[in-house]
């Protein structure tokens, strides 16, 4: 059983990992024997997380890439299969928070959201596939939201472009997993609820956000350092061997709700 979440000898692509949960990812990947490739815009900060996971005893490639750039897409993805000779993990984790009122909201910010959160999501996974495809082996694991599933009270706030992504990301798991799961590669996503992170420091840390919780959370906290790391074992590792095209929510119950 315990060889089953196993990844010794797998290699994982973890993008957005200059932050937030993009670092816990690639550290929880690395603790079961993955080599870890990390990219994101700030490279300064992919060094420091870079030198985190080789404390664990594998190897770390960081690569410098925009994902609103497909250029920058394709470039990272072979150069990341060109060092390791292959990639078995991908983790689409890159994403924005930005939001405003939907009537107001700008065509930079619109645009901003959906290109980062829904396209890049569905290029990064397109890149992969190629060097997937003819191994015959992949597992994708697609960062949603439990904002796939609900939106937010507006008057709380507004989440509009970033729940239109975020349910594009669930239905793009479907479609993905559905079309290659005939060639060995399992698609899904995790739906966290609010972890601390850059993206959500504003909020947890107004003051506001304990109300929200007790509201609209049976759990009524937010989730903690370590708590996604289940749910991105079972979808990175064989112990999901059967199961594709799943967004698993993992929120304190906030989508039961
Ligand atoms: P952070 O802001 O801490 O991290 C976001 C990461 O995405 C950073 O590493 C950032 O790197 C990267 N990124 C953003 N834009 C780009 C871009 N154009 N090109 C490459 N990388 C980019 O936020 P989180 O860790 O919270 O968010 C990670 C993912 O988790 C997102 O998809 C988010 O929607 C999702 N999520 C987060 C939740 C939470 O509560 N924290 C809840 C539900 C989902 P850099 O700026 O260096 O490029």
């Amino acid at each position: 059983m315990k060889d089953l979440f196993d990844l010794t000898g797998k290699v994982a692509l973890v993008t957005g990992a200059s932050s937030g949960l993009g670092v816990q990812f690639a550290k929880a990947l690395a603790r079961q024997g993955a080599d870890v490739a990390i990219c994101a815009r700030r490279v300064e900060k992919l060094e420091e997380v870079k030198k985190e996971v080789e404390a664990l005893g594998v190897r770390c490639y960081a690569h410098a890439c925009d994902v609103l750039k497909v250029e920058d897409i394709k470039k990272t993805v072979k150069d990341v299969a060109d060092y390791f000779g292959k990639i078995d993990i991908l983790v689409n984790n890159a994403g924005v928070g930005d939001t405003a009122p939907a009537e107001s909201m700008t065509d930079e910010v619109w645009n901003r959201v959906l290109s980062t959160n829904l396209d890049a999501v569905y290029y990064c996974a397109r890149e992969v596939a190629q060097y997937m495809i003819p191994r015959g082996y992949g597992k994708i694991i697609n960062v949603g939201s439990i904002h796939s599933e609900v939106v937010m009270n507006p008057a709380t706030w507004p989440v509009t472009a970033y729940a239109t992504a975020k349910g594009g990301v669930k239905m793009l798991t479907k479609g993905l997993a559905s079309e290659w799961a005939a060639k060995g590669i399992t698609v899904n996503a995790i739906g966290p609820a609010y972890f601390g992170s850059e993206m959500t420091s504003a909020i947890l840390d107004s003051g506001a956000f304990d109300a929200v919780a007790k509201a609209y959370c049976p759990m009524g906290r937010p989730g903690r350092e370590g708590e996604l790391d289940g749910a991105l074992i079972y979808f990175a590792s064989d112990a999901s061997s059967y199961t594709t095209g799943q967004l698993l929510c993992v929120d304190g119950g906030w989508t039961t709700i």
